[in-house]
């Protein structure tokens, strides 16, 4: 036996145990047809099948109203970033984009290239030095949509309220929360998602979108990020990431299993509750979001001293915690704890912080 590893990566994230079992069974012998599903031809009974219960799955876990279009698509979280306004905006309207941190800004920065893009500073620090979102937004009324990012992956943020758009459609970059907890799609024009976190492999892009939203003008979107060719191809306007969104539907059935969204979000909460509370409690530890906006997902915490990042990094992954280095862009740590990681990886965590910590005050 191997020993127990417990894989904090940001993304590509750490996938379910049962998931990555399942596949590795059917690998080279698909439904006995003697070749693996990576084989099999996108168009054939057998794939078609694959994916068409992968989407009836997702529709179902997320309660998806059926005139929303559910897509699944190459280019990852930032190919998004290009598809939603060139999807939803001719040539020069405007678009406002709430910035809560690094992956709502990048949003914004690919926008600029094709629309009149206005960016609301969405993040203020409170008296206590504590990160938080702004409430009010000054969003211009011309604005064809508001895009934001629920939970921002590097900073630890997360809005569990929807923002106010002021009656503009709300379009969602769920990438590194969708799947984590219930949500009402009705109230967002438009969700995208990386799927490299609750999901499933890198590569693969999920878009649940209310197609009222397509703007008809357009001829000059590239046909492979081009909603209207992904609504009339099913997702197979050039060949899709098939593995890719094979695996995604193990992990939708994987979900279901554990009793769906709601049951997975009681999940997430207990094991995000014990690591604050646990950098809470300790005078060793930080974490500096404001309580109501810390994210279940990520979460950045920093030591004393910089100077005990490598150590505190090596002891972790002799004892089998990866992957806990913060961002570059922030430094310290940051413990991902998406979906697949269960309660006693977090535990394993706590206990090792609790342990260098004492080690350091002796
Ligand atoms: N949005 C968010 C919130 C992310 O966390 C990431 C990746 N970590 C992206 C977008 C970019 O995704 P990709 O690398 O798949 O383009």
């Amino acid at each position: 036996m191997s020993k127990q590893v417990y894989n904090f990566c940001a993304g590509p994230a750490m996938l379910p145990q049962d998931v990555m079992r399942e596949a590795q069974r059917e690998f080279c012998d698909f439904n006995q047809l003697g070749v693996s599903v990576m084989e099999l031809s996108h168009r054939g009974s057998h794939y078609m099948k694959v994916a068409e219960q992968a989407e009836q799955d997702l529709r179902e876990l997320m309660n998806i109203p059926s005139h929303y279009r559910v897509f699944f698509m190459h280019g990852g979280g930032r190919g998004q970033f290009s598809a939603v306004p060139l999807n939803l905006l001719t040539r020069g309207d405007a678009a406002d984009y709430l910035l809560t941190g690094h992956w709502s800004k990048g949003a914004a920065d690919e926008a600029d290239k094709y629309a009149d893009v206005s960016r609301i500073q969405g993040l203020e620090t409170d008296s206590d030095g504590h990160t938080r979102v702004t409430e009010k937004l000054r969003i211009r009324a011309e604005a064809r949509y508001l895009h934001y990012c629920p939970n921002e992956t590097i900073e630890g943020v997360e809005l569990f309220e929807l923002p106010d758009s002021q009656g503009k459609p709300l379009i969602a970059d769920m990438s590194s929360m969708l799947l984590s907890r219930s949500l009402d799609v009705s109230r967002f024009g438009l969700i995208y998602a990386g799927a490299q976190k609750n999901i499933g492999p890198a590569g693969l892009a999920i878009v649940i979108a209310d197609p009222a939203l397509f703007v008809d003008a357009r001829d000059d979107i590239p046909a492979i990020l081009d909603y209207r060719q992904m609504e009339k191809h099913g997702s197979m306007y050039n060949t899709p990431p098939t593995f890719a969104w094979y695996l995604a539907g193990k992990v939708f059935q994987w979900l279901k299993r554990q009793g769906g969204v709601a049951a997975i979000e009681e999940h997430n909460k207990a094991k995000a509750d014990y690591l604050y509370q646990y950098i809470d409690s300790s005078d060793f530890y930080r974490n500096t979001v404001a309580v109501s906006y810390r994210s279940r997902m990520n979460v950045p915490f920093q030591l004393p001293d910089r100077a005990l990042d490598p150590e505190f990094l090596r002891g972790a992954e002799q004892r089998g915690l990866l992957a806990l280095k913060g961002h570059r862009a922030v430094g310290g740590m940051r413990a991902s704890i998406y979906n697949a990681m269960p309660l006693e990886g977090v535990k394993a965590l706590v206990g090792y912080m609790e342990l260098f910590e004492k080690l350091q005050r002796r």
